[in-house]
């Protein structure tokens, strides 16, 4: 097998000069203007330089990207929205394959359906769709990219209404590692399109998305703090509150820290039915004990969208744990609980995801998501800003990730998955890895998409 994991620092003269003919879209190289800009990505602890970057503005800057790095043996990233806490959207060396220009989104409002590429961010797809009164299941930070977000799965406030991001895509359009511009659908490269529904970095560069769209406009969202003495409280409430609550509400429970420092316990979410039914539904979590803040209210579903865009910058150290619970029991609560009160910086939440409802009815291999039970998904997001901080916020956010093993299960979200090693990669893809393991083997053999939560082609 090649292998593409032995990246060049330079590529030479004549290589560049020639990726710069074929291509229509920038190409830059270390010393170039704008080269420090675009290599960064949102986790401001990567710091990689690749030796050539493609800024490309048409399939064919995509194509030849493709190219060059497989006849080359260079190293390949692939950078949709760059949001990824592991920073594979950029690589040490080798070419990196920047879609950021890609952004056009093509809205059918007869068929409900929109048509995007793939350098598009939720912020970009979520207007244009609003338009016409239209969303699909996407991220909760505007400036996450569509794709990365989608082919790993996707969650968001629409999860339990609509499914998953991934369960609402009906085609897309894939460089594979031949350079080969291929269409996945049901009809087309079916298996191609049922591992991009879950592992989709592994196959090639996803060039567009078609998504189905629903009508969704005013939503009833928001969010309620406590102080942070409520946590067990507020937490427990919320968890037997969940057990029987409509799929058209998705809900977090969340322990952070107020914009003035102060230790709270939060429950935020979104209602995307009836409004007025939302309103009612959602009366027992806002009659509950004293909070100190309830921005509940009718809101349109675009600035629901861009609720929590302000706790999470980019350029922010960032390190990260997730995996889903066995069980939300007290036990697991007060262990957390505990854990939060010596969190060393006061931007890292602590939250606890619901998904479940749609998302829960597509069977297990019905996409290469696998994990459609209805479990909670525990995320500690380390958030910080200076590096002489990097220590006490990672050697925390492992300590909390330690005490919390009884409760967790062997099951993980890849889009939460950092640099963990192979077998959190396994737990990741969980009963569907074999088979995709077969699809790897039959559109990259030789690995070239490697930079990712990789899968091991087939032998
Ligand atoms: C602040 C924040 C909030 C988040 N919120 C949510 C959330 O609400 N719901 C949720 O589900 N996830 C969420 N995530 C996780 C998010 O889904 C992942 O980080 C996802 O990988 C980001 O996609 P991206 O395109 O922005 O990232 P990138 O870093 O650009 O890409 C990540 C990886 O995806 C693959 N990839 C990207 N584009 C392509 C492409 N066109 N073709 C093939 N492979 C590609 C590559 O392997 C790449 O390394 C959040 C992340 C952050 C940082």
């Amino acid at each position: 097998m090649e292998s593409f994991s032995l990246a060049a620092e330079q590529l030479s003269p004549s290589l560049v000069a020639e990726i710069r003919e074929k291509t229509t879209g920038p190409v830059l190289v270390p010393g170039d203007d704008t080269f420090n800009e675009v290599r960064k990505v949102w986790n401001g602890m990567v710091d990689r330089k690749p030796a050539l970057i493609i800024r490309c503005q048409t399939v064919n800057d995509v194509i030849t990207g493709v190219n060059a790095a497989r006849k080359n043996h260079l190293q390949v990233a692939i950078r949709g929205g760059g949001h990824n806490v592991t920073g594979n959207a950029v690589c040490d060396g080798g070419i990196m394959i920047d879609l950021s220009l890609l952004k056009k989104v093509q809205v059918d409002p007869e068929q409900m359906t929109a048509k995007a590429q793939t350098g598009a961010t939720w912020g970009d797809f979520d207007k244009a769709t609003q338009v016409y009164g239209l969303a699909t299941t996407g991220g909760l930070i505007s400036t996450t990219g569509i794709a990365g977000l989608t082919l790993g799965g996707g969650v968001g406030w629409l999860v339990r209404h609509h499914g998953m991001s991934c369960d609402n895509l009906i085609s897309a359009e894939v460089v594979t590692a031949t350079g080969e511009l291929v269409t996945a659908s049901t009809t087309e490269n079916p298996d191609l399109f049922w591992g991009l529904r879950g592992a989709g970095g592994n196959f090639g560069v996803v060039t567009s998305l078609t998504y189905r769209l629903h009508p969704v406009s005013q939503v009833f969202g928001g969010m309620i703090l406590y102080p942070r003495t409520e946590a067990q409280k507020v937490i427990r409430h919320f968890r037997e509150f969940m057990a029987t609550a409509p799929d058209e509400l998705t809900l977090y429970a969340a322990l952070l820290h107020s914009p003035n420092g102060q230790p709270v316990v939060g429950i935020m979410g979104c209602h995307s039915g009836d409004v007025s039914t939302g309103e009612s539904v959602l009366k027992p979590i806002r009659e509950f004990g004293s909070p100190l803040l309830d921005t509940f209210s009718e809101q349109p579903y675009l600035q629901m969208q861009t609720m929590l865009d302000g706790p999470f910058p980019h350029g922010n150290r960032y390190y990260w744990k997730s995996g889903f619970l066995d069980e939300l029991s007290d036990e697991a609560i007060d262990t957390i609980i505990q854990q939060a009160e010596t969190v060393p910086s006061p931007l890292t939440p602590i939250i606890f995801e619901l998904y479940g409802g749609k998302a829960a009815e597509e069977p297990e291999g019905g996409t290469s998501y696998p994990h459609r039970m209805n479990q909670f998904d525990l995320v500690v997001i380390s958030n910080w800003v200076t590096p002489e901080d990097d220590e006490k916020n990672i050697s925390w956010t492992r300590a909390l990730w330690e005490a919390v093993q009884p409760y967790t299960s062997n099951r993980v979200y890849v889009n939460a998955l950092g640099i963990e090693g192979e077998q959190r990669v396994r737990e990741a893809y969980g009963k569907n890895y074999n088979r995709l393991q077969e699809i790897k083997k039959k559109y990259d053999p030789e690995n070239l998409f490697c930079l990712n939560q990789n899968i091991q082609p087939g032998s």
